[in-house]
């Protein structure tokens, strides 16, 4: 079986969603978002991507809601982060990424579903940079550091890989060894 993809963000992760939305996203208390850990690496444009925010459908609003009775509502949002990238990062970092998410949101209560995505015209909000100009190489910091992490991982796993072969290998000359004795008991 394939290892699983997703994994549920804790109350931590919570937590902080609420931090960020009562300080500077008063007009998504209603919205209901769930936190995913995505444990894949992805990129996109040559880069690595640490978050991602996702507008829900009718299916998956179906499918989240809570009760059956259809009073309360499903998952409006789904913010994806990088399982590793956020075990590497402070808490500032953390905020930083998910107020970066929540102003992919536009907030429109006359259409149907209120929550509307929207992009970004360079690589940030013009809001945000304002925000992190005490740290504005932030991005590139925690990109690269949650590639070194990547890079690490990989080259962990490919050792292991060699040391199980060795130990397969051994184990099988063991093996041929034993046949050997055996074959000497017969003569
Ligand atoms: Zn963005």
């Amino acid at each position: 079986m394939d290892d699983l993809r997703y994994e549920d963000a804790a109350e931590a992760e919570y937590k902080l969603l609420e931090k960020v939305r009562s300080e500077s996203f008063r007009e998504l208390f209603d919205a209901k978002i769930k936190i995913l850990f995505d444990l894949r690496k992805k990129s996109s444009g040559g880069k690595i991507v640490l978050a991602k925010i996702y507008k829900t459908n009718e299916l998956i609003r179906h499918l989240t809601l809570e009760n059956l009775d259809h009073l309360t509502m499903g998952t409006d949002l789904i913010i994806f982060i990088d399982k590793l990238f956020w075990s590497l990062v402070e808490e500032i970092d953390k905020i930083r990424v998910l107020r970066h998410e929540l102003r992919h949101v536009d907030y429109c209560p006359e259409k149907k579903f209120s929550y509307q995505l929207i992009g970004h015209d360079v690589e940030d909000f013009e809001s945000e940079i304002r925000l992190n100009q005490d740290d504005i190489g932030w991005r590139k910091r925690v990109a690269e550091l949650t590639l070194l992490a990547y890079q690490q991982r990989e080259e962990q796993e490919k050792e292991e890989k060699k040391n199980a072969k060795k130990v397969a290998k051994e184990s099988m000359k063991k093996d041929e060894s034993n046949l050997h004795e055996v074959f000497e008991q017969k003569k």
